[in-house]
């Protein structure tokens, strides 16, 4: 199932359900985003192709009380891009929230649905990039127009300790938010960095099916690393 933009309560203000706190709108981009012609072209190109998909920026989705972000790349176009909820209906999701649940990250079943009932506790999820791009791949300069957004998304969440950066661009993309030298936190799968004000940088390769089928990701990988944060957060 798919949920339109138009009605879709999970469009450009979230609430946690059991806390029912809205989020800054500046940290959200407008459903119409004009600032990535490329995008706009490919999002205006599947909205005439699949009128019924999300087809818009994506916002992030979660717990406002979030003290884990997790950054992302970008929407898949046949999942978030689809379905209007981050990692939703991607490959990518199923391990995603299995291992949010499995480390009390999140509540309920996913069942690939943004209306499947499933909450983050304690934790939210956003991308680098909010519009779809093509072949998976945005481009710097598109990594740079959104970047606004992550950093008033990062700003809006007052208890955030840890970022969770999946792939180097939403590693590059949190350094560059921040204010951070690249040299001064190299990414690497399991690596760890203080990024000042408090906050920590977990590096993870992304979960994609690329990297999940060659074995550069495997379950065990991605399950050690939020088991290192969970400590962090319970510690
Ligand atoms: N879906 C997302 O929302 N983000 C990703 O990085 C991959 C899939």
């Amino acid at each position: 199932m798919t949920m339109k933009k138009r009605t879709t309560t999970n469009s450009n203000v979230q609430l946690a359900p059991d806390r029912l706190v809205p989020v800054s709108l500046e940290a959200e981009a407008p459903l119409d985003c004009p600032l990535c012609p490329r995008l706009v072209a490919y999002r205006e190109a599947n909205d005439v192709a699949h009128p019924d998909w999300f087809n818009a920026p994506v916002p992030s989705f979660g717990d406002a009380k979030a003290r884990l972000l997790i950054v992302g790349l970008a929407p898949g176009v046949q999942g978030a891009n689809r379905t209007g909820r981050p990692f939703t209906g991607d490959f990518a999701g199923d391990l995603l929230y299995g291992t949010l649940l499995e480390f009390g990250f999140a509540r309920g079943t996913y069942q690939a649905r943004p209306d499947d009932g499933l909450t983050l506790t304690g934790a939210m999820i956003t991308n680098a990039v909010r519009c779809v791009p093509p072949q998976n791949k945005p481009t710097p300069a598109e990594a740079k127009n959104c970047l606004g957004f992550l950093k008033a998304r990062i700003g809006a969440l007052p208890d955030l300790e840890i970022i969770l950066a999946l792939g180097r661009i939403a590693h590059d993309a949190v350094l560059s938010a921040r204010g951070v030298k690249k040299s001064a936190a190299t990414f690497a799968h399991g690596a760890e960095h203080d990024i000042g004000s408090g906050l920590r940088l977990f590096d993870s390769y992304h979960c994609s099916r690329y990297n999940t089928n060659t074995r550069r990701l495997t379950p065990e990988m991605f399950h050690s690393v939020f088991a290192e944060i969970r400590k962090r957060i319970d510690g």
